[in-house]
């Protein structure tokens, strides 16, 4: 699925569009092109039966000029440099969008999860954060989950991080175990932003959320999440896919009981009460109200973009579409929310954790969404008003409050020497 084109150059030509129309100056454009340090490393990981696999990974730190670098750690056996890069990049605009006081990064690791054992799965962890030592750290750049990674690979980098230093540093990294410093509300949160944003633009929209048909692209912990929670909001999940494929019901579909059967089966597909099967490409184009894609980059492109009968594209995954078929969209009038918007409510709920580690505190289930709630209303809303000024769409929109935010305050830092 329009896999030919690089995510780096959707988040380059996304930074030309800003660019221009915020007449940046080029040295500040060329600088927000590239990431400040780059880290490549080998990760030598025994495996269970005594052979030692080699695994290639990085860690990319895009821009830290409003605060310490933040952003996930995916692994995937298709993570390359580039890909790591864009969401580094993105990562800087959504702190910036959403205004909390971070910088952008990201790390992955080529490698296969579904493949290895946890055994193998913490002795890479440990390695790969064993040769991010320097580079971390709860000032520095502050890692969390990504695409099949979770708590526990949390757990494990806080330990291994805590063990060099020879105290417990929670701070270290997001998206913890609750146990051990994590934030209640953590793991939800990604997806809870998603369907803020997607309330939101319903209300501009008139769309009555109640009864209104989902479709979601993606059944990992961001795509299962927005599904309950647009099921418990009374929306009507209409298909759900996983990278194996979809099931489709237009009568909708309970997400308790297909979270349940890919949990036996590992796999949505067979779900009984489903009407039929679909591809993870057919889902797309279903006859719905909202679109949430939750899985990969560039799943939507010049190719697929005219057959989308959704009203609403929540991007819950980061560089769904790319911009030919941004521009598709806009003459379609889908309303899109940007996933650097849309999917803002994981690194906001991050730096919720981060500042509780840091002052020691705990906060209720009820203040992380309370406060979850305002920034992400206020974000869609700031993101809303700047596309009636500027006469742009969302994506625009998001990218001129983020890209102009982060240019300014490196203006402000100034150069030195
Ligand atoms: N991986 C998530 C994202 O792409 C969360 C990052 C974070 O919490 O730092 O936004």
């Amino acid at each position: 699925m329009g896999g030919d084109i690089s995510p780096l150059d959707v988040a380059l030509e996304q930074l030309e569009i800003a660019a221009q129309i915020l007449d940046l100056d080029s040295g500040v454009h060329v600088f927000l092109s590239r990431p400040k340090r780059t880290l490549s490393v080998s990760i030598p990981t025994k495996m269970d039966d005594g052979e030692v696999c080699v695994y290639w990974g990085c860690r990319v730190q895009h821009i830290d000029a409003r605060g310490p670098f933040k952003g996930g750690i995916r692994y995937h056996p298709n993570v390359d440099l580039a890909e790591v890069t864009a969401l580094a990049m993105w990562m800087t605009w959504k702190c910036a969008v959403v205004d909390i006081p971070y910088g952008g990064a990201k790390g992955g690791v080529c490698c296969n999860p579904k493949e290895m054992s946890k055994a193998e799965l913490e002795r890479l962890t440990r390695r790969y954060t064993n040769m991010l030592l320097d580079f971390i750290g709860p000032h520095r750049d502050v890692p969390a989950p990504d695409i099949y990674t979770d708590a526990q690979t949390m757990a494990w980098i806080m330990d291994t991080y805590s063990r060099f230093k020879g105290y417990s540093v929670p701070e270290c990294v997001t998206g913890k175990p609750i146990i051990l410093g994590g934030s209640k509300g953590r793991t939800e949160a990604t997806s809870l932003g998603v369907m803020i944003s997607v309330r939101e633009a319903a209300k501009d929209l008139g769309v009555k959320l109640k009864r209104a048909a989902i479709a979601v692209q993606g059944f990992g912990t961001v795509g299962w999440n927005a599904a309950k929670i647009a099921h418990d909001w009374g929306a009507k999940i209409v298909a759900v896919s996983d990278s194996r494929g979809g099931v489709y019901n237009p009568e909708g579909l309970n997400p308790y009981k297909v979270f349940e059967h890919k949990e036996k089966t590992g796999s949505v597909l067979g779900f009984k009460k489903a009407r039929r099967e679909v591809t993870n490409e057919a889902l797309l184009e279903l006859k719905c109200d909202i679109l949430i894609p939750a899985a990969l980059e560039n799943q939507i492109t010049k190719a697929n973009a005219g057959k989308i009968k959704a009203k609403i594209l929540g991007e819950a995954a980061n560089g769904p579409t790319t911009p030919r078929a941004d521009e598709i969209l806009s003459e379609k009038r889908i309303f899109v929310i940007p996933d650097i918007l849309a999917n803002a409510g994981g690194v906001t709920a991050s730096y919720f954790e981060w500042v509780q580690n840091l002052t020691r505190e705990r906060w209720t289930l009820e203040q992380v969404n309370q406060k979850l709630e305002r920034i992400l209303v206020k974000a869609f809303h700031d993101v809303d008003k700047t596309k009636s000024e500027e006469e742009t769409n969302m994506r625009t929109a998001a990218l001129l409050l983020g890209v102009g935010r982060v240019a300014e305050a490196i203006k402000t830092l100034g150069l030195w020497p």
